[in-house]
């Protein structure tokens, strides 16, 4: 005998093992946080919930000439914890920045080959080399309590510490003042969600749209404590609600736009504006505040005053303005039930005719369906503003990209498809924002999904509701299975700053998991319950995956756990293959029917090839003999005979009239196997076809996986032969392999291009003979 190596023998040994069960509706309470006191097992905030809150007063000056802001604040923080805290953390996002910030130095490529080829933008290299010379970040020039005293510091990177001279205990709070400045990054060059942009070629103006420009506190919560993980960069920002009062000094001659509501229009706006303002709250189409003609005429000025705007804010999490003097502004109020809001847009002469046509419009639009799913706008104000930004949401303020272009020559204003629907799709996406997660306050520093993915679900209702067939990207089961069957894929729950491909990822998938929800597992009605009472319960509180998942539970009267492992913990996809199919028919015991059931089956069997060739060519001696012919060249197997006749009138005289009626009910059984080649389950939407041309659907629980995932058998009961079946007619699962969905098998159309072939493509003798053209410049 030849022995073995030990390893070889474990490696036996181990192979001989039964496959682990892959339980995919294994429950998640083992993975989720245990519930509380501060968030119940239902998924709603505990009879003990808690939050911090933090109040701002600031002060700030906009530096046109160095592109700079100067700033200082008090901050009142409210200790509502049950915890006494020895420091806080404040965010310092400004730092990420700095030429030496951890977000510059991790920047990484995928692979040599990713770098190579395909080549660089100019735009990737610009930012390499001027994001090294850039001197951003916060310069804090003090931290000091109410009476000037300074605070000890710690400044980590884009996180600061403030060590408090007394801790703070439970229920009490703290006020502090921090002054600082900071340098503005140019959006196109440097800058992310925030920025100038310059009008060099036209008028020589800038546009500012200001955000992450203040030290804010950090969150402070029950699920995590301080988040006081890195800015660095893909992971936005949780932030604590409180009210803020904000003077914004700005050069006399800009036009400012701002999170909350303008305290000094007297100050700041000429009579004739403050009256078309008033119009535009009960107008049923935008009012031009400020007109092109008068933007136009401002452009050419340079204020050598300065002039200072104050606005204020209740209950928000963050505030943003924007500033210049290019801007044209336009507002119209909506008005309806808990939502009094005046929707406003800022945008200068290079968005129209776009933006004086798209803009308000798609704000009010956003709030009207949005209102419908999640709850009514609360707030003031919803502004959208165009810049440098290509999408960025704010409290009450959003900054959103999207122009025409003006052809170089003839000035001819025109827009793709793709620059209509791109910009109502992200005006629609960045207000839609002010719900989740501006007042469904999730945390984007640890799930972009909680915020971007159910925006994008909410996102994808509102556009569908704009007209008919609308370009969505996002949401349509049909347009996520080129993702779902990609490599490099991380599950949705992945950290925000871990996540590979983001937009489908944080996106795509989980907008597109919820309307796979909605349409396919729970219907529409109690899909809608169930995240209207997550909204509802949520708004102005700090949700956690946990608490939307057991919610959607919770309220629908569903265990949607398979659901969840399945969409938001694994990169699993749904492809469903029918793999076979059997007929069986009831037999009847009635001899009669039974044997010529059984002759038929037989006729139907091919003719033996030996048959074939000796029918009519090969003489049989019966022919030429019939004396030999008798009983047995009359009868055969399916000849029914009196024994079989007694048997049958026997055997129903023991049956009982139900099992009697049962064998005349004439239905058609099919066993139909499915295989899960994707891995992730899912229900089974059966459209079945039968003989008489009737078609039907029938819609089964993913549940029908439950004891093995990868392979089911299914039985049909149909009332006459079913000639066709195709799992997943509409596509609305997500398969994404629709050629295996179908029995029979049907073939997949494509059309093969045939192309000439080129000769002679590099003849040096022929490109060096070419003449010069002459340079146009
Ligand atoms: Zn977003």
């Amino acid at each position: 005998m030849k022995r073995l190596p030990l390893i070889a023998l474990l490696v036996l040994a181990s192979a001989t093992h039964a496959q682990a069960f892959d339980d995919k509706f294994r429950q998640l309470d083992e993975l989720l946080p245990t519930p509380s006191d501060t968030r119940t097992a239902s998924g709603a905030p505990g009879h003990a919930y808690w939050q911090q809150r933090a109040d701002y007063r600031i002060r700030a000056t906009l530096d046109e000439a160095r592109r700079a802001v100067t700033g200082s604040e008090t901050i009142t923080y409210h200790n509502d914890s049950p915890d006494t805290l020895a420091y806080l953390w404040v965010q310092l996002d400004q730092n990420m920045f700095r030429a030496d910030s951890d977000n510059r130095r991790i920047a990484s490529h995928p692979s040599r080959d990713a770098w190579r080829s395909g080549g660089t933008p100019f735009e990737s290299a610009r930012f390499l080399v001027e994001s090294a010379k850039f001197d951003g970040g916060f310069k804090i020039a003090s931290v000091t309590d109410r009476s000037g005293h300074p605070l000890r510091t710690a400044i980590n990177k884009t996180m600061m510490r403030i060590d408090l001279a007394e801790p703070l205990k439970p229920g009490a709070r703290v006020a502090f003042d921090i002054a600082w400045r900071f340098n503005v990054p140019e959006t196109t060059v440097l800058g992310r969600r925030m920025g100038f942009e310059r009008f060099d070629k036209e008028d020589k103006n800038d546009l500012f749209e200001i955000a992450q420009w203040f030290p804010r506190m950090a969150a402070y919560y029950d699920a995590h404590g301080w988040q006081n993980k890195q800015y660095v960069g893909d992971g936005e920002f949780t932030l604590e609600f409180g009210d803020y009062d904000v003077e914004l000094t700005v050069p006399a001659d800009h036009i400012v736009a701002a999170t909350g509501e303008l305290q000094n229009a007297g100050a700041v706006l000429t009579a004739a504006q403050r009256e078309r303002l008033a119009r535009a709250r009960t107008a049923d189409k935008p009012v031009v505040i400020v007109t092109q003609q008068e933007a136009e005429a401002n452009e050419k000025q340079r204020a050598t005053t300065m002039k200072t705007w104050r606005f204020k804010a209740s209950n928000v999490r963050d505030f943003a303005w924007a500033s210049s003097r290019k801007f044209i502004w336009d507002a119209q109020g909506f008005r309806k039930d808990g939502t009094n809001v005046l929707a406003m847009s800022f945008y200068p002469k290079e968005g129209n005719p776009l933006w004086e046509r798209y803009s308000t419009q798609a704000i009010i639009h956003t709030i009207v369906e949005y209102n419908k799913y999640a709850f009514d706008y609360p707030y003031p104000v919803a502004i959208s503003v165009n810049g440098p930004v290509g999408g960025m949401e704010y409290p009450m303020i959003s900054f959103n990209g999207g122009r025409p272009v003006k052809d170089k020559k003839t000035g001819e204003l025109t827009y793709s498809k793709n620059t209509k629907y791109g910009l109502l799709s992200v005006i629609i996406h960045e207000v839609g924002h002010n719900y989740f997660p501006m007042i469904v306050n999730s945390d984007e520093r640890q799930w972009t999904w909680m915020d971007e993915g159910l925006n994008s679900f909410m996102q994808f209702l509102a556009e569908q509701a704009w007209e008919d067939h609308y370009p969505s990207r996002r949401g349509e089961a049909r347009n996520i299975v080129d993702y779902m069957k990609s490599r490099n894929q991380v599950p949705v729950m992945t950290n925000s700053e871990s996540v590979t491909q983001r937009g489908n990822n944080a996106y795509a998938k989980p907008a597109t998991a919820l309307n796979v929800l909605r349409e396919t597992v729970l219907g529409r009605d109690l899909f809608d319950f169930a995240f209207r009472a997550y909204a509802q319960r949520w708004k102005f509180k700090r949700p956690t995956p946990a608490d939307f998942f057991r919610t959607m539970e919770d309220a629908s009267g569903t265990d949607l756990d398979w659901f969840w492992r399945g969409w938001f913990y694994t990169t699993d996809h749904v492809d469903v293959s029918v793999d076979g199919i059997s007929e069986y028919t009831v037999g009847t015991k009635d001899p009669e029917i039974e044997k010529a059931w059984k002759k038929a089956q037989h006729d139907l069997e091919p003719v033996s090839v030996t048959d074939q060739r000796n029918q009519g060519t090969l003489p049989r001696r019966v022919d030429s003999h019939p004396e030999l012919k008798d009983f047995y060249n009359e009868h055969d197997a399916f000849t029914v005979t009196n024994r079989d006749r007694n048997k049958y009138n026997e055997a129903l005289g023991d049956l009982d009239d139900w099992e009697r009626n049962l064998l005349k009910e004439g239905k058609h059984l099919y066993l139909v196997d499915f295989g899960n080649v994707g891995g992730l389950v899912t229900p089974l939407i059966l459209d079945i076809t039968l003989a008489s041309g009737k078609t039907y659907v029938e819609r089964i629980p993913a549940e029908v996986w439950r004891y093995n995932p990868k392979k089911i058998t299914k039985l049909i009961v149909t009332d006459e032969p079913m000639v066709a079946l195709t799992q997943d007619p509409n596509w609305e699962t997500a398969d994404t392999d629709t050629s295996n969905n179908s029995w029979p098998r049907k073939a997949v159309p494509s059309r093969l291009e045939l192309y000439k072939t080129e000769r002679d493509k590099d003849n040096l003798m022929r490109d060096f003979n070419e003449k010069l053209k002459k340079v146009d410049k």
